[in-house]
């Protein structure tokens, strides 16, 4: 459908505010960002208000722009004191709290305009910025409109939609201007993305019905019948770009990687000095299948922290080296792409020395690849990975240059998926197998919006030989509490266990008004303690070298300071198994699903593990309840739906975790569990039937609108 050009050159939504409603308005809608037909069309209200009910005012805060429903219940016009000049002061209740308005004025005859107006008894709505002015809350110079006013009879019946607002742009600004722009708009200006059968199966209204309703409702249930088909639009939408990206990358063949008897991967399972869990060899056995196929693998394996999913990496790359292809692992961090290696080099043994003494028959050659690397050490990396000679590659971002040639690459794996945008995972791995892990459980509303591009897979069993680690909460200020744990730390350390101590920050330097716990000091504190008397404390943080941070870590996994001082650094993936208590310091100042990464490092060995956080949260906040929430269970899918449930939506997606997901206004991602299925399945089901969506014209192009606003995204970002 295509949609009109008007005469003078623009569609009607990309129509500049200026020329259809003229440069005053248009100036002030601006400072909305509202500066097309269309960008104003699209300013939905957050919500709505009703006329003889008045709006709460116990919710305003110091600096925000706020527009309520209020009655007048006083007026006061005098002199001021000290100046030259009058004040108008009323006061507006909503029944339950009050608020003050002020004006001001050189001479007394503009505020006896306001006075008469503002009647005491008078109900208005009243827009403006909340400041304080000695200790108490109120508007200075508020717009206001009296809700009587209104002359269109049938509008009072209606609710009042409440618009986001700006300074002297008050929300009934916003929707006059609406008012006047929607009798343009037809429908074949808001072509509707949503096939008219899922509509009619939903009980949905057309997108040009949604959008006048949403901004002139007749009366709540229709206002919400309008943003609920916002949100399926926003679902389907989504969903279609993703089965279409799923069916695009599946459609590019790629070398198939058969299972070999003989080669290196049965050497590898021949060696390995534990026995593969169910879950382990399960997915083991899909993945393999996958790799045998011409179709890229584009598969999440998601399994809690230490759940085992190296190996399971390692031994899928060993199919790929057997049938001559190379396989990379891209690591988030320096520390773990070396502790990476470390692993697969004691797991391969003789079988990743090829070409050098001891190497064994069938053996491959490991190599890595970071920023940490000197020029000649990279040179020669460089060539033994463009050779082909090195079957195994892994490294951080470096991976990702451009003079980083791996003519044979056949699979990549990506870890801790969290840290890397979507972009990166395709700048690797664009059109070979991919294997995506990650630690984070990632709650299934999330992995469907977010991975709806991927297959899952989930190991939910914990190798044999892990130990549960019991966690408590411990108040800072409690004197006798903390003795005790640091007498823990001395007992831990005698009974030849390791100890973590985890602090916000480095040094006091970062922010020094907050007194937060920092690597440098709690060191130099513990050091001087006598309960701590003779034993060897090391630190770890982001402002080493990588040479410091790889030395650090082994003294402390040799046990020579087996007490570690450290940041978050060590919060993915390092492993040393016989760490049995982690003190988490100023535990509220991490983020649940990091508390619980942080956690995962210990009870590694055979030993059970010992987790206390630490902190100075009031009970009853926010803070504590996530600490009780972290303290009461181990279970990371658990936690991560509980994770969802206390913060808001917005952290979840607005990160790095996908730009897609910014255009998600309507849907939310904690709320709309089932929607998001319903909308996946119709949506998967229409790209299998229609790949390039050519009967589905409107909905095309919502998709490649999608994809324009991830590329805009990724620039940005
Ligand atoms: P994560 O899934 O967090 O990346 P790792 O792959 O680092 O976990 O594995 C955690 C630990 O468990 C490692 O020390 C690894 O050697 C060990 N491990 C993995 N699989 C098994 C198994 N089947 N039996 C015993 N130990 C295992
Ligand atoms: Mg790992």
């Amino acid at each position: 459908m295509a949609t009109a050009v008007t005469s003078d050159g623009w569609t009607a939504l990309t129509r500049p505010l200026e020329r259809a409603l003229g440069k005053r308005t248009a100036n002030a809608l601006a400072k909305l960002d509202l500066h097309t037909v269309g960008d104003l069309i699209y300013h939905f209200p957050f919500r709505l208000a009703h006329r003889g009910e008045l709006m709460p005012i116990a919710a305003v805060r110091e600096g925000e722009p706020v527009t309520v429903i209020a009655r007048v219940i006083g007026t006061n016009l005098r002199p001021m004191n000290a100046r030259r000049g009058y004040i108008l002061q009323v006061r507006i209740t909503d029944g339950t709290y009050d608020l003050a308005l002020t004006f001001f004025g050189k001479s007394s005859r503009p505020l006896q305009y306001h006075e008469r107006r503002l009647q005491v008894g008078t109900v208005a709505t009243f827009s403006g910025t909340i400041s304080s002015y000695r200790g108490q809350l109120q508007l200075t110079h508020p717009e206001y409109e009296l809700v009587d006013d209104e002359p269109d009879l049938a509008r009072l019946e209606r609710p009042i939609p409440i618009y986001h607002a700006a300074e002297r742009v008050p929300s009934w600004q916003v929707e006059k201007a609406i008012a006047t722009i929607l009798p343009s708009i037809t429908p074949a200006d808001l072509p509707d993305p949503l096939p008219p059968d899922y509509r009619q199966q939903h009980g949905l209204p057309a997108r040009y019905d949604a959008v006048r309703t949403l901004h002139m409702p007749d009366d709540d249930a229709s206002w919400k019948q309008a943003s609920l088909r916002m949100a399926h639009e926003e679902a389907f939408v989504l969903q279609a770009n993703l089965a279409r990206r799923a069916v695009a990358a599946k459609d590019r063949a790629t070398a198939a990687f058969s299972p070999h008897t003989g080669g290196i991967l049965e050497a590898f399972d021949a060696r390995l000095p534990y026995r593969l869990t169910a879950g382990q060899r399960a997915v083991g056995e899909e993945i393999a299948a996958e790799l045998a196929t011409t179709t890229p693998m584009q598969r999440l394996l998601q399994g809690d922290v230490g759940s085992g999913k190296t190996v399971v990496a390692l031994r899928a790359m060993l199919q790929v080296v057997d049938g001559g292809g190379q396989a990379a692992l891209l690591a988030p961090t320096e520390v773990l792409a070396w502790q990476h290696l470390r692993t697969i080099e004691d797991l391969l043994g003789p079988l990743g020395l090829a070409g050098q003494l001891g190497g064994a028959e069938t053996a491959t050659r490991v190599e890595i690849l970071t920023g940490s690397l000197t020029t000649r050490q990279r040179r020669q990396a460089l060539a033994r990975i463009a050779s082909g000679e090195a079957g195994l590659i892994v490294g951080t971002h470096a991976l990702l240059s451009e003079d980083v040639q791996i003519p044979f690459l056949g699979l990549a794996v990506v870890d801790e998926q969290h840290r890397f945008g979507v972009d990166q995972r395709d700048r690797l791995a664009g059109g070979v197998h991919t294997l995506v892990m990650t630690a984070t459980p990632i709650p299934r509303t999330i992995a469907m919006s977010v991975f709806g591009d991927l297959d899952v897979s989930t190991l939910r069993e914990l190798p044999a030989g892990r130990k549960s680690v019991a966690t408590t909460v411990v108040p800072a200020t409690n004197e006798r509490w903390m003795a005790r744990v640091w007498e823990r730390a001395r007992e831990e350390v005698d009974g030849g266990g390791r100890v973590y101590i985890v602090c916000p920050r480095i040094d006091g330097e970062e922010n020094p008004d907050e007194d937060l716990a920092s690597v440098l000091d709690v060191a130099e504190e513990l050091r001087a303690r006598r309960i701590l008397n003779g034993i060897a404390i090391g630190v770890m943080h982001g402002r080493l070298s990588t040479e410091e941070k790889t030395v650090a870590m082994a003294e402390f996994a040799g046990g020579n300071t087996p007490i570690l001082v450290s940041t978050t650094v060590i919060e993915v993936g390092v492993d040393v198994p016989e760490a049995t208590l982690m003190v988490i310091l100023d535990a509220d100042r991490f983020g649940l699903s990091q508390l619980h990464q942080l956690r995962g490092r210990i009870g590694r060995g055979g030993k059970e593990g010992t987790c206390l956080a630490v902190s100075r949260a009031i009970a009853g906040t926010l803070a504590a309840e996530r600490l009780a929430v972290f303290a009461s269970t181990t279970d990371g899918f658990e936690l991560a739906e509980r994770d969802l449930q206390l913060r808001s939506e917005g952290d979840v997606l607005g990160t790095s975790q996908s730009g897609r997901a910014s255009h998600l206004r309507f849907l939310s991602v904690v709320r709309d569990v089932e929607l998001i299925a319903q909308a996946r399945d119709a949506a998967r089901t229409l790209v299998a039937s229609d790949p390039e969506l050519s009967e589905h014209a409107e909905l095309a192009a919502a998709v490649a609108e999608l994809d324009e606003g991830r590329a805009d995204y990724l620039e940005k970002g």
